[in-house]
């Protein structure tokens, strides 16, 4: 909890017994906590005169005016790269370049585009100063560990480029290890390479990601990984059954280890659509020519830019359709975070959105809408202290003994 916050408690208390007339006066948990948010896609254009994140962008659920706005301190923004194309020398160099592409963005929005307004966090203590001074504090996740292709020796690089978690692989196998999707597993779990790396992470202090691979995968993970481990952006299984979500089982092996389940803003994987919804979905796509799913991730950038203003009209039209089929809102989602407080504790638990990758549900669709969860909790009697570890507080701490771990292991 940001320290004033406790002061100010503190002098609620003292107000409530001996000055009556103070007894209105609330205290602002939500702007009392540390708000961090572990999960938010960004674009090849991103941080461009196109794409600028210090306005309040048409385009983004996350930029630097909804943050004020929503009372966000910090975010994780992803230097996601897809699979495109067969496990090769030349998808691992493309991989490469599109990820050092989005530091670069990254970099230049927080060095030279809006200095004033963020900057990059590569530790929990510039984190906690950053959002001490009013500024919003960017960190950077990579999503997809294709980018260290063959090379232990990139792990290095993205780390002291910031990358501070890698999500070990996206919706394919990679090198790493198997993904949770397709269902056929490549190595049954975490390859000899994807061990080397996941003790590469553990020596640098990279927190590493268990969002999008296999449970074999998680289980490899949690014998092998010396640090805690996150779930980035995840929902649990046991209230839709997908398989991004994290069983019961899985979930108490993740306290088990001092980890956290960052959950998910993302419909599908907090509940499962009705055969009608998922029918209307399916029209609108073929009626706009989309691509599969499965061929969307496979895309590079430059062929998902393309079909951008299809994207948008799909984005457009969606939200229609989930008039007519009540979509999943605030209420689910909370759900979710109750479930997993309840399974893994409330030490276990925290947010990671997935804007701008298909994150956002009605009530919680942008960083601006973000005191909702925080309302929604507290209707639901949650306090002060645990709205502050759901928002950030378990974040740092994983961090922090992440940090721990590397220290210990130079
Ligand atoms: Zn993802």
């Amino acid at each position: 909890m940001k320290a004033w916050a406790g002061i100010s408690a503190l002098a609620c208390i003292l107000c409530l017994l001996v000055l009556p007339a103070c007894r209105t006066e609330p205290v602002d948990i939500h702007a009392g906590a540390y708000t961090i948010d572990t999960h938010v896609d960004i674009g090849i254009n991103y941080a461009t005169e196109e794409v600028d994140p210090g306005i309040d962008h048409p385009r983004l659920r996350c930029d630097l005016t909804k943050m004020e706005r929503g009372g966000m301190d910090g975010v994780f923004l992803a230097v996601f790269v897809g699979n495109w194309g067969d496990l090769t020398p030349e998808v691992f160099e493309r991989a490469h370049e599109t990820a050092m592409i989005k530091f670069e963005a990254i970099h230049r929005l927080t060095e030279q585009m809006h200095p004033d307004r963020c900057e990059l966090a590569l530790t929990p203590d510039d984190f906690e100063r950053i959002a001490a001074s009013g500024k919003r504090a960017i960190m950077i996740g990579i999503e997809n560990g294709i980018v260290v292709g063959e090379d232990l020796g990139l792990v290095e690089k993205y780390y002291d480029l910031g990358a501070r978690y890698i999500t070990l692989c996206h919706s394919s196998h990679n090198q790493i290890c198997d993904s949770s999707s397709p269902a056929e597993p490549l190595y049954n779990g975490i390859s000899d390479f994807g061990k080397q790396v996941v003790a590469e992470m553990n020596r640098l202090g990279i927190i590493c990601d268990v969002s999008h691979i296999s449970e074999k995968s998680f289980w490899d993970l949690i014998e092998i990984s010396q640090a805690p481990i996150m779930a980035s952006h995840s929902g649990c299984a046991a209230l839709n059954p997908h398989n991004r979500n994290l069983t019961d089982e899985q979930l108490k092996a993740l306290a088990e280890n001092g980890g956290v389940i960052q959950i998910v803003a993302l419909g599908g994987f907090l509940k499962a659509e009705t055969p009608e919804h998922r029918e209307a979905m399916t029209k609108l796509r073929e009626e706009l020519e989309l691509p599969d799913r499965r061929t969307m991730y496979r895309m590079s950038q430059e062929e998902r830019e393309a079909l951008r203003p299809k994207l948008e009209e799909y984005d457009r039209r969606r939200i229609e359709i989930e008039k007519v089929y009540p979509a999943t809102g605030l209420k689910e989602y909370v759900d979710h975070i109750d479930h997993a407080k309840k399974v893994a504790g409330i030490d276990h638990v925290g947010i990671g959105t997935d804007f701008d990758g298909g994150g956002g549900i009605p009530g919680f669709n942008n960083h601006a809408e973000a005191r909702n969860v925080t309302d929604e909790l507290i209707k639901r009697g949650y306090s002060a202290e645990e709205i502050n570890k759901i928002w950030g507080g378990n974040l740092l701490r994983v961090w922090r003994e992440v940090e721990k771990v590397a220290a210990e292991l130079q």
